[in-house]
């Protein structure tokens, strides 16, 4: 068990030290969001033409888990459809809050791929944030929310 989380930090690490997708994009829907748990902020830049994500790009700072999550989400939904991208979210968001002493469901975890790696986030809740901030700010893009999203409610 060790060993597999050794994997999944090593994973984290290396799309925190070189994250995928990093940078503008223009013309584009962009989307911000904020963590103020933790600090993480991002810039989403989303390109749709139909109903499939053409382009996504992103900048922020913040932790590795946030940066590491940002990066992978851009790669797992570049190219999809609107919809593959609302079911990845779903499922993404069901591992990490799954109950922890049955933990998620398998064949759920199978469909999420290299985005299991985040599934030993869920025994922390404080990062759940961190690893959610980047599809929540997607689900925001998707449908066209000016303003910028926050993990927590700060009105
Ligand atoms: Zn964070």
């Amino acid at each position: 068990m060790s060993d597999l989380h050794d994997l999944y930090q090593e994973v984290i690490l290396d799309h925190n030290r070189s994250p995928r997708n990093f940078g503008t994009l223009e013309p584009a829907r962009t989307q911000q969001g904020h963590n103020p748990l933790c600090g993480d902020r991002l810039t989403l830049y989303l390109r749709v033409e139909g109903d499939r994500i053409a382009d996504v790009r992103f900048v922020g700072t913040g932790c590795a888990i946030s940066k590491a999550s940002a990066s992978m989400m851009t790669e797992a939904v570049k190219g999809r459809t609107l919809a593959e991208a609302h079911a990845l979210f779903d499922a993404f968001h069901e591992m990490l809050t799954a109950d922890g002493a049955t933990g998620p469901d398998e064949d759920l975890v199978a469909r999420l791929g290299k985005l299991a790696v985040f599934q030993g986030v869920s025994e922390y809740p404080t990062r759940v944030k961190c690893a959610t901030l980047a599809w929540h700010t997607l689900q925001a893009a998707l449908v066209d929310t000016p303003a910028v999203v926050s993990t927590e409610s700060e009105t």
